[in-house]
């Protein structure tokens, strides 16, 4: 059976177009894992995890160039011509012969033969006493291979001849090579790219139109909690409006994914294996936010164990300790139907993007086939003591600016709590305490991570 998106049903978890390289299910995966432990699982051990659960889509799409911004390329992109295609004037000057530079110690006198301006070369020839009048991007003219820039020379009085220094410059000076940008035969963009703007040019600069990009990741979402409302809805006491179904939405239209919101499912085990059934159905991957944590965990653990293929984490991290990982189906067991991976992020709103960058991120970057880069990270110093339990990575949020001398400084923001989501709207990085580190002195250097690019 094929899906609409290409993706085909498996009849055992080890087939079909997630299957995995060593081990039948997540669990017996896991295990294999350094550093394993359900109960304080170290951030890098549930990125390996998931890394190796993370497989890539495989149909392609081919898009005009301008739908090319931000997709993912299908295949290594090989340069048909040389860029520039001719060697070229960097300067606004006269070309020669270098060669006439060895001629005289002291000024090198030439007559002018010429013009070439960018779009209308020379079709002369040249020998060492002459030059050519040349603009930026105008071709070589034949045997020229140095421009001296026109504010070096001095034009004679009737325009016919140029003197300049002969120290002023070397053979071969402001000469643009044919191939320089990029050379015929060879890769210019390479498979798994997430194609940025500069790459929109490049490929233009080498008259490529069209492009073979993977076709987009489908992700569906969904909210879970009796206390949660939809905008629109009233607020009745003890409930709040369903934030994380916004935030998830934003950071997965950030990262170019195609999004399914499926709304708020009540605490109920019915509603919630009908949710996840449906969302298996029609997406790669099924993220899902509360429901984790202890309190109402081993329901939702019960009910995910009989149809997917799940692990219960409590990762060794703050904000986002509950996160299970693993697989769901569309059918009625594991193994039926249509195959997706399965996030349950905690419900806690800035836990929920933490999770989602520290965990979620690459393994969606992963699946859309693109070759994910190592985030940036930053030194700052510490505007003032940070509180830290070692045995754990925390990603606090802060406030980073960079001094008059070029130094980062970071001020946490206010309350750390994962429900204080205006934390991270005031924040514009997050500081990451690393496993290992325990309480931080003012002035202490600290890793940072800048939402630019992230959020
Ligand atoms: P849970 O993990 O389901 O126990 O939820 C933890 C906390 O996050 C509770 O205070 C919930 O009310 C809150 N929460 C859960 N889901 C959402 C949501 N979608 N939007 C806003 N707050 C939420
Ligand atoms: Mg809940």
């Amino acid at each position: 059976m094929k899906s609409r998106s290409g993706r085909t049903a498996t009849a055992a978890p080890a087939s079909g177009r997630d299957a995995q390289p060593f081990m039948t299910t997540l669990n017996e995966f896991s295990r294999c894992v350094a550093q394993y432990d359900p109960h304080a699982l170290p951030v890098s051990a549930a990125q390996a995890i998931v890394r190796q659960w993370a497989a890539p889509v495989t149909a392609v799409e081919r898009v005009a160039l301008r739908d090319a911004l931000g997709r993912v390329l299908a295949a290594d992109i090989v340069s048909p011509i040389d860029v520039p295609s001719h060697d070229n004037s960097a300067m606004d000057g006269y070309a020669f012969i270098g060669a006439a530079l060895a001629t005289s110690e002291s000024a090198v006198d030439l007559t002018i033969a010429g013009k070439a301006l960018a779009g209308h070369p020379f079709a002369g020839h040249i020998d060492t006493t002459q030059c050519v009048r040349v603009m930026t991007g105008a071709c070589m003219p034949a045997d020229c291979d140095t421009v001296v820039p026109q504010e070096l020379v001095e034009l004679s009085a009737d325009s016919t001849s140029i003197r300049f220094a002969a120290g002023a410059l070397r053979a071969g000076a402001n000469r643009r090579l044919a191939g320089e940008d990029l050379a015929r035969g060879h890769a210019a963009l390479r498979a798994g790219r997430i194609m940025r703007a500069s790459d929109l040019g490049l490929l233009a600069s080498l008259g490529i139109g069209e492009v073979n990009v993977r076709r987009r990741l489908r992700v569906a979402f969904f909210s879970t909690g009796d206390e949660l409302r939809s905008l629109g809805e009233p607020l009745d006491p003890g409930s709040v409006y369903d934030s994380n179904r916004y935030t998830l939405f934003a950071m997965l239209r950030r990262l170019n994914m195609d999004t399914l919101d499926l709304g708020v499912v009540r605490d109920e085990p019915a509603a919630l294996e009908a949710a996840l059934r449906s969302a298996a159905a029609s997406a790669d991957v099924v993220l899902t936010s509360g429901g984790v944590s202890v309190g109402e965990a081993d329901f939702t653990k019960q009910l995910l164990q009989t149809f997917g293929d799940v692990a219960f984490w409590s990762l060794a991290m703050r904000p986002g300790r509950p996160l299970a990982f693993g697989r769901v189906w569309s059918g009625e067991h594991p193994g039926l139907g249509l195959p997706a991976l399965f996030f349950g992020l905690p419900g806690n709103p800035v836990a929920v993007m933490v999770t989602f960058y520290q965990i979620v991120r690459e393994a969606l970057l992963l699946m859309s086939g693109a070759t994910p880069q190592a985030l940036p990270v930053l030194r700052a110093a510490s505007r003032q003591t940070i509180r830290k339990r070692a045995g754990r990575t925390e990603y606090q949020r802060g406030v980073a600016e960079r001094d008059a001398h070029g130094q980062w400084h970071v001020t946490p923001t206010g309350s750390q709590s994962s429900g204080v989501l205006s934390s991270m709207s005031e924040a514009n990085c997050f500081i990451v305490l690393g496993h290992d580190e325990a309480d931080i002195a003012e002035g202490e250097h600290v890793d940072i991570m800048l939402f630019d690019g992230l959020i």
